[in-house]
């Protein structure tokens, strides 16, 4: 029989090769026809006699990253249309759907011949958990061979057995961790802790796995299936006694319970350790088609999956551009952001020239990828070769007559207008015809920047976040007159150096920005009303935020935030500015010259070394003592922190600067970590429903000012239900 997807060869030692290869794909994923195809080779391969075992690889680079999400959306979208009619109809759909792949490797674990799994490189999700349920695993020893369950970040979590094979192979802590946290292991560490069998190098991997099975070593019962099996990790036993309290204390911390997933993930391996795999295998089962059902994970995969995805696919960029094959680029202005520009084009392969004032100033720039760089060397993540390959690709100089066979220049000096017109200018003397200019300005609107360009068309914003090397989103903005060319290159520089970018239209603060300072305002003004600095970040730590604003605002510098305050107020006037605010960073800035980690002080003190920062004490004395917390309804504050970025997120809508819902959601979970089980800042207020966002918003105007008025956009929708996504797809409803 020919396979789509595999290829079945049968050698002289009776030895089965399957390789998986699909023809259509960059990469293997798990689809409906892969599992059917899956199923007919374990019959043949256990039909025909001469066939002593299994061994199952990859053709491509990578083994596979897994299931193919798209599939559970279409599935879950058919269950939605059946709930209305069935509910219970709809669940027995999604139960039964959902348990075809674990059943599948469950067939493949039983069917009484061995297979071994032959992991040449990236394994996750489903298909790590195809090979879990496999004999024997041998992993290679390459760099790029990971294995990992990565399914909690996109709101799920392995439930193709995959919980109970990792807890029934690796100690509690190790397989609880990697199972919350999406932890990916290279091979031996993966051997350290018992999810492989062997590591082998790259070149005999398949040798290897065929002589575990021509040895006879492999038998074709897993461990878990022989009588005389015992479970390293029970529950109750004094070990376990010890354990499961203390995780479940950590588990609470480090999620507020606000992920469905994670929560599964608790229960199922506690409940499963103390059941025989069938059964445990039915109960992850239970909990997966759960948990799939839960608007959370329905958000979370639609916007860290599928929008992700499409939106590095370049989903934005104008389809009638050719691709620019980049080459060489120019970063002018080699400080804080230009550095790490340089770096992250560096790594991507681009030759980079790093322009500053003097060539000092240059080389400093450069001197930041050598720093970084080295730190990958000491850690055994870099060879010597590669950073110094990396590093020659950087060209630190004072003079701009060497950007000039660049195509592309993301300038990165001083946020001041006189000094980036000066550079504008003194670029577009060298560079050459059609070439693309890109500010990295975060405040200055691109309009009034392209101004000071002879060609407006090939102007364009590029606003990367800090630190650059770990933030993986990157604001395209347009001008008025941007052209598509400048988009089309701008997007592909951004893909070049794997980040995710949004496209935006022009506005003061673009779209991120807008929001971010919305959420530390919010912060602001609870310190103002007597909310006690420590239940200020608490709150927005358990509604879902990473750090709360007042560790946001020491790390960004609060004498930035005073700067941009000033700025706003001689753009815009006196109203455009929080005066509580102002209030609290004079004295904090301008007062006491706390500028906020930066100085080691700030709202925070932080000790010099390694100790824990602590809360100011001083700040007593700016706010009056806080008042009690009974004072304070925490669920009241976690709203008040979510809507206020959502609304503003509503208001980019309104306004233009986002046209794209996938934009808003990715932008907000990447560029400033905006509760990510919500599925982002519109998927927030579409999940809740427009009507009844807009009904909180108007209890919170009431309760804690107008700024919480619903926008004009919001109320619209709110009156007929429409929901954002609806909205932007031009999918108006009609009112009743
Ligand atoms: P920075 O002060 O660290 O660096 C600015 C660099 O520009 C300095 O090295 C300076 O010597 C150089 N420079 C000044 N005038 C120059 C000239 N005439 N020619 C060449 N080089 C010149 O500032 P930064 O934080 O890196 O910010 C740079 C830009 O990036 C600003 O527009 C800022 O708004 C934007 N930005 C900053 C952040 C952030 O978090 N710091 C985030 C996003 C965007």
């Amino acid at each position: 029989m020919t396979y789509q997807n595999f290829t079945l060869t049968v050698d002289a030692d009776g030895i089965a090769l399957v390789t998986w290869d699909m023809a259509d794909r960059s990469m293997n994923v798990i689809t409906a026809e892969v599992m059917a195809e899956l199923d007919a080779i374990c019959d043949a391969t256990v039909a025909d006699a001469a066939v002593k075992g299994v061994v199952i690889t990859s053709g491509k680079d990578t083994f596979s990253g897994g299931a193919d999400l798209k599939m559970l959306e279409g599935m879950l979208k058919k269950a939605a249309l059946m709930r209305r009619a069935d509910a219970e109809a709809a669940s027995k759909l999604v139960f039964d759907e959902s348990r075809k792949l674990s059943l599948l490797f469950r067939k493949i674990e039983t069917c009484g011949k061995p297979w071994v799994s032959a992991i040449n490189g990236l394994c996750l999700g489903g298909a790590f958990e195809l090979s879990l349920a496999c004999h024997a695993r041998v992993m290679s020893d390459a760099e790029k061979a990971k294995v990992g369950l990565p399914e909690v970040k996109v709101g799920i979590f392995p439930g193709a057995g995959g919980t109970q094979r990792v807890m029934r192979l690796t100690d509690a802590q190790s397989g609880l961790t990697m199972l919350l946290q999406g932890t990916q292991h290279g091979a031996h560490k993966a051997k350290a802790l018992g999810l492989v069998t062997e590591v082998a190098p790259a070149a005999d991997l398949i040798s290897v796995a065929k002589g575990l099975l021509k040895d006879g070593k492999v038998a074709p019962v897993a461990a878990w299936d022989r009588k005389d099996f015992k479970l390293a990790n029970r529950v109750y036993t004094p070990a376990g006694m010890q354990f499961w309290p203390a995780a479940n204390a950590i588990y609470l911390k480090e999620t507020a319970d606000n992920y469905p997933g994670a929560r599964a993930i608790m229960s199922v391996c506690y409940e499963g350790l103390q059941l025989p795999i069938d059964l445990a295998l039915k109960v992850e089962s239970r909990y997966f088609a759960h948990v799939l059902q839960t608007k959370e994970a329905a958000a979370m995969i639609r916007s860290l999956f599928v929008s992700m995805q499409d939106l590095n696919k370049g989903a934005r960029r104008p389809a009638d551009v050719p691709a620019t094959n980049l080459k060489k680029v120019a970063i002018v202005g080699a400080g804080f952001m230009g550095a790490g520009i340089a770096y992250v084009s560096a790594k991507a392969g681009l030759e980079v020239v790093l322009i500053d004032r003097d060539q000092a100033a240059a080389d400093k720039g450069k001197a930041y990828s050598l720093d970084l760089t080295s730190k990958d060397v000491a850690k055994g993540r870099l060879t010597k070769d590669k950073q110094d390959a990396l590093l020659a690709r950087i060209h630190p100089t004072a003079d701009y007559a060497a950007l000039a066979d660049c195509d592309l220049v993301v300038e990165a000096v001083f946020e001041d207008r006189q000094v980036k017109k000066d550079v504008t200018e003194a670029i577009e003397k060298h560079l050459k015809k059609g070439a693309i200019f890109a500010s990295n300005t975060s405040t200055l609107p691109i309009t009034s920047l392209a101004q000071n360009s002879k060609t407006p068309k090939n102007f364009i914003g590029i606003h990367f976040f800090s630190p650059v090397d770990k933030m993986m989103l990157v604001e395209i903005i347009m001008g008025k007159k941007t052209g598509d060319k400048a988009l089309a290159v701008a997007m592909d520089f951004v893909k070049a150096i794997k980040k995710t970018p949004i496209v935006v239209n022009d506005a003061r603060g673009f779209f991120a920005n807008r929001c971010v300072l919305a959420y530390v305002r919010e912060g602001f003004l609870m310190l103002a009303e007597g909310v006690a600095p420590s239940m200020v970040e608490k709150a927005a730590t358990m509604a879902g935020m990473p750090v709360g604003p007042l560790t946001l605002a020491d790390e960004v510098g609060l004498d930035l935030s005073w700067k941009i305050l000033q700025a706003t107020k001689k753009d815009l006037g006196e109203k455009a500015v929080d005066p509580t605010q102002e209030k609290i960073l004079k004295a904090l800035v301008v007062d006491q010259e706390r500028f906020g980690r930066k100085n080691g002080k700030g709202f925070y003190d932080y000790p010099a070394g390694r100790g824990k920062k602590t809360l100011y004490k001083g700040l007593v004395d700016i706010l009056g003592a806080p008042k009690p917390a009974e004072a304070f309804d925490m669920e009241h504050l976690k709203h008040r922190y979510l809507a206020a970025q959502a609304l503003e997120a509503a208001r980019t809508v309104e306004e233009g600067v986002v046209t794209d819902p996938r934009e808003a959601d990715v932008g907000s979970i990447l560029g400033f970590g905006f509760a990510p089980y919500t599925g982002g800042t519109l998927s927030f207020i579409d999940s809740m429903g427009t009507t009844q966002f807009a009904a909180l918003c108007d209890h919170l105007a009431k309760k804690n000012g107008p700024r919480f008025k619903p926008n004009k956009l919001l109320k619209h929708l709110a009156e007929t239900g429409t929901s954002f996504y609806e909205h932007m797809a031009g999918g108006e409803k009609k009112a009743a």
